[in-house]
């Protein structure tokens, strides 16, 4: 089926992408590519250790390590970061790790202009994106600005077999979420459909096989190639329900993220089949249901993702505070939303059942 749009405008951001086994002994190459001389490799405090043997393999290029990213990227850690920067007169950023640690770069980048490279080691997708979200006295708030951009993406295959099962399955659906969204989104073009196509069927053809052999390396490269493509329709299109209800509930209940994307993306995807059939017909295809909410519903149950948002420590007495919250100020979606569909779609996330529409 072709994906021609009698009127589109799409806009592609020039970023360099290696991918590759054994990719992450590039960065050296990569900085000096960049003119620079003195990069500041970042982490979170769980993945020092792979910040440091990645400052070893630098070598004399690299001037420090800053292990302290943290999830929702808090204001506080970036202006810390930023004069550690400043102190090792850093010229570049190596971010090696997930959304939390690109998400610091990221931050970094907004106020210095440093170029980054990122090392991803979840499927979150950030680094393909010029969108930074930042938390401060408990609010999160999100920016595009072209200075957040990465310059520099190396994927390695390697870097993801560490990832527990559980985690796995949770950052892929976080990834597939962009995609699924990306197929009917407004401001969608041929390209990114057919980038959010690919990137779906790289997790529907891999994600068992990484979950029943976790250290199966072509597998993993295939899940982290979908989590590139997934990750660029993100960087290209805007969102709908399914990004706003996950920020709703990680940014005022505090649910852990990837998980969140994980309970909710079924929900989500069902409500809007309804005024976005022929766009979800991928989903469906793909993923072997012609309900593309229950073919993504019986995926994730299949992977032993969570199921339900009970699970996550959202309370019920919450729930329609919540569906308050989503539909105050809504993103445009295709289906339109109002409060009573929003607590019906929540309850039935909330219980782990089947979607409700
Ligand atoms: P994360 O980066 O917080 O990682 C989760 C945990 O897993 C951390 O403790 C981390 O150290 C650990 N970890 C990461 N990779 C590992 C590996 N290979 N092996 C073992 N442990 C590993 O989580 P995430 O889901 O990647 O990112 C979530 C954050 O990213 C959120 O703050 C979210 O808002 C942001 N995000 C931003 C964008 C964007 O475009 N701005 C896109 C997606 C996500």
């Amino acid at each position: 089926m072709s994906h021609f749009r009698s009127s589109f405008a799409a806009q592609f951001a020039p970023v360099r992408v290696r991918f590759g086994v054994g990719m992450r002994r590039q960065v050296s190459e990569e900085v000096a590519r960049l003119g620079c001389k003195r990069a500041l490799v970042l982490s979170t405090p769980a993945q020092a250790d792979a910040a440091m043997e990645m400052a070893q393999e630098i070598g004399d290029l690299a001037v420090g390590v800053f292990t302290r990213a943290t999830m929702h990227t808090p204001v506080s850690v970036t202006e810390e970061a930023v004069a550690h920067a400043r102190a090792v007169n850093a010229d570049c950023l190596v971010a090696v790790g997930g959304g939390s640690t690109t998400g610091l770069g990221k931050a970094i980048a907004l106020r210095t202009d440093l170029p980054q490279i990122v090392v991803p080691t979840t499927y979150a997708g950030s680094e393909a994106t010029n969108i930074l979200g930042q938390t401060e006295k408990g609010e999160k708030t999100t920016l595009t600005d072209v200075r957040v951009q990465p310059e520099v993406i190396l994927y390695d295959p390697e870097l993801v077999r560490s990832l527990p099962a559980g985690l796995t399955v949770t950052s892929a659906l976080n990834a597939m979420a962009h995609a699924a969204e990306g197929l009917y989104a407004r401001d969608r073009n041929p390209i990114s459909t057919l980038l959010a196509i690919e990137g779906l069927e790289a997790f529907a053809e891999s994600l068992d096989r990484v979950v029943a052999d976790p250290g199966d390396l072509e597998a993993r490269g295939r899940t982290l190639y979908g989590a590139w493509l997934c990750g660029t329709v993100l960087g290209q299109v805007g969102m709908a329900l399914h990004h706003k209800l996950c920020h709703t509930l990680g940014g005022s209940f505090d649910l852990p993220h990837a998980e969140t994307h994980a309970v909710i993306l079924p929900h989500a995807i069902a409500f809007n089949a309804r005024a976005a059939a022929q766009e979800l017909e991928p989903v469906a295809r793909i993923f072997g249901d012609p309900s593309p909410g229950k073919a993504l519903y019986a995926f994730a149950k299949r992977l032993g993702a969570p199921m339900a948002l009970r699970d996550l420590g959202m309370k019920e007495q919450d729930l329609d505070k919540a569906a308050e919250i989503a539909t105050a100020r809504p993103y445009w979606n295709p289906q339109a939303v109002t409060k009573d569909d929003i607590a019906t779609l929540l309850a039935a996330a909330w219980r782990g059942d089947p979607p409700a529409f």
